[in-house]
């Protein structure tokens, strides 16, 4: 779990942050992680979606800030 933690944080020390979008790629990456998995389920990414527009702590946050990071190309956060 502690190594879960990191590479979530990680993830918004690399600029990975500001957004709800934000919030679910570093989950996402937490959980290609932990699974050992590059490519997940649609449904896991929808269900952390979900909780992450469901909860008060990311509710001051704009759904996207539209901007990228090298290390997801292609995906705006
Ligand atoms: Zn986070």
């Amino acid at each position: 779990m502690a190594a879960e933690t990191a590479i979530h944080e990680g993830f918004h020390a690399q600029g990975v942050a500001g957004s709800k979008r934000a919030e679910v790629l570093a989950r996402v990456a937490s959980m290609q992680h932990r699974t050992g998995v590059d490519k997940i389920l649609l449904s896991s990414p929808k269900d952390m979606y979900r909780e992450v527009y469901s909860l008060p702590d990311y509710a001051a946050l704009p759904n996207s800030l539209g901007t990228q990071n090298p290390q997801f190309p292609n995906v705006k956060f």
